[in-house]
């Protein structure tokens, strides 16, 4: 079994240099996921000198580890959204998806992007009694704004009530993003990872370790901001981690998804069906093994033979909108999609680059990144419980706590690592399925020896490689 995403196994890899000097350009953009990438295209017709600079690999955290489903019909989140917004906004939003997603496959479809674009039908569905007249009121909704939904069945899940919509995709995330990469002219680097962001008079100096990049903007493409005073993110925000697996098995093209947790979301890709599930809040002492092994059982209870089993964590803000825009001066962030991210990151860089060539974008207000909302008071004290909540949690270890050079060090096959994640200093949990080090507080990842692999964090945990 691989335990990694289809996708990371399915794609092929351009290969980026490290940064190895120190440059002066118009735009940063930091971080290589779709957000990064598709304000790097959409930056490409423009005159300003642009580079993108990214930690680890290009889209190999969580792009590359999501489901790849584009659709509109995104489990209980427009009703979040249209509790804490109102129904006007969340048609905006509806609106702003279906326009994402067919602004995608037309891309797709003009460049004749090799991404594995499939046209499928998008199923919800719940099996709770209670949630039938949510279902409805959720396509009564819809249908009361010329969006098409109708009453289905399926035979793979047992389910109280099912809706769907028509023509909406599945792709290959990781072959997307190197296809909106393909005829890039501006420079990536890939393993420089920014540590420090300083502003001297109109520009800003980012630092890596040993170089520095001077700009006039700075696009935070980094998922969780490895910073954390901007914005009060870590009070705006929650984390929730799920578990997926690919299994060989010929059926026709499904996609769907459960309406509330416990999620359950099933694609197929060629002869593969994905399975993800147990869904959690990334702070809950809930171990990995425990997901993983349930998740083998149900996905076992279909009669199927697991080929890849992988996680993936993404961002969820308090009124269920993501941040997109301008976060002071010529700042940039495109974050919080709510397990939704690739029409989303993909339109970020629309509107990200729309704010960069001073172009009116009609979304620019609805996701307002420094917005406050009075009735998300109670969520936002509730994320500041959840931080002390992880921070403490935190300082337990799966892995027995050793001493290296006057530091807690942890130690697994051979390779020793740092106890602390250098974010802000929670305990790491070992991952044994994925062979990683992960933080229970905002979900940063190192590989077994020690190297960043996805963030905040922004600095690798290695000590050394010899058994102590
Ligand atoms: C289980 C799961 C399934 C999902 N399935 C779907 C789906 O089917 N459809 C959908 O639309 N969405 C899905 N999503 C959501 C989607 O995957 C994400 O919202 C989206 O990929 C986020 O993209 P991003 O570019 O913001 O972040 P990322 O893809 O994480 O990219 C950010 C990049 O920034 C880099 N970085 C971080 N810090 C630094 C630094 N200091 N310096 C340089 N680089 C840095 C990171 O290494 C990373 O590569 C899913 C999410 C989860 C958790």
């Amino acid at each position: 079994m691989n335990n990694i995403s289809i996708w990371k196994d399915t794609s092929e890899r351009t290969y980026y240099k490290k940064l190895d000097k120190d440059i002066d350009i118009d735009v940063l953009i930091i971080g290589g996921g779709i957000t990064g990438v598709s304000t790097l295209y959409h930056l490409k017709d423009s005159k300003p000198k642009v580079a993108l600079v990214e930690q680890n690999k290009i889209a190999y955290s969580t792009t590359g580890n999501s489901t790849g489903k584009l659709t509109y019909l995104q489990n209980d989140l427009l009703d979040k959204i249209r509790k804490s917004v109102g129904d006007k906004k969340s048609f905006s939003y509806i609106s702003f998806e279906i326009e994402g997603m067919n602004r995608m496959v037309k891309l797709i479809n003009d460049k004749k992007f090799d991404c594995d674009l499939t046209c499928v039908d998008s199923y919800l569905y719940t099996n709770k009694e209670s949630e039938v007249d949510k279902l409805k009121d959720l396509s009564k909704f819809l249908n009361n704004r010329s969006i098409v939904t109708k009453e289905e069945e399926c035979n793979l899940i047992e389910s109280k009530y099912m809706i769907g919509v028509e023509n909406t995709y599945m792709i290959n995330p990781i072959k997307f993003v190197n296809c909106l990469i393909k005829d890039n002219k501006y420079p990536i680097y890939e393993n420089t990872s920014i540590i420090k962001i300083e502003k001297e008079y109109d520009k800003y100096i980012s630092y890596t370790k040993n170089n520095k990049i001077i700009s006039k903007w700075i696009v935070i493409a980094s998922h969780y901001p490895y910073f954390i005073k901007p914005m009060f993110f870590p009070i705006k925000v929650s984390l929730e981690k799920s578990y997926l697996s690919a299994s060989k098995k010929k059926i026709d093209d499904i996609s769907l998804i459960s309406y509330s947790n416990p999620f359950i979301s099933i694609r197929t890709y060629k002869d593969y069906l994905i399975y993800l599930s147990n869904s959690h809040a990334l702070n809950k002492d809930i171990d990995d093994k425990h997901n993983f092994n349930e998740l083998l059982k149900k996905v076992s209870d279909l009669k199927l033979k697991t080929s890849f089993l992988w996680s993936n964590i993404d961002i969820m803000t308090v009124d269920g909108m993501p941040y997109i825009g301008k976060i002071k001066d010529n700042m940039l962030i495109g974050t919080g999609y709510n397990t939704w991210g690739l029409i989303n990151g993909f339109m970020a860089g629309v509107i990200l680059s729309d704010i960069i060539k001073n172009k009116d974008n009609k979304y620019i207000d609805l996701f307002n990144p420094n917005r406050f909302s009075v009735k998300s008071i109670p969520k936002y004290i509730s994320n500041t419980f959840k931080n002390v909540d992880g921070y403490i949690k935190g300082f337990k270890s799966n892995v027995d706590i050793d001493y290296k050079e006057g530091k807690k060090v942890l130690n697994v096959d051979n390779h020793t690592v740092l106890k602390k994640c250098p974010h802000i200093g929670c305990g790491l949990k070992y991952n044994e399925i994925e062979k990683t080090w992960d933080c229970p507080c905002h979900g940063s990842r190192f590989s077994i020896d020690g190297k960043c692999i996805s963030g905040p964090a922004n600095k690798d945990i290695s000590i050394s490689s010899k058994k102590m």
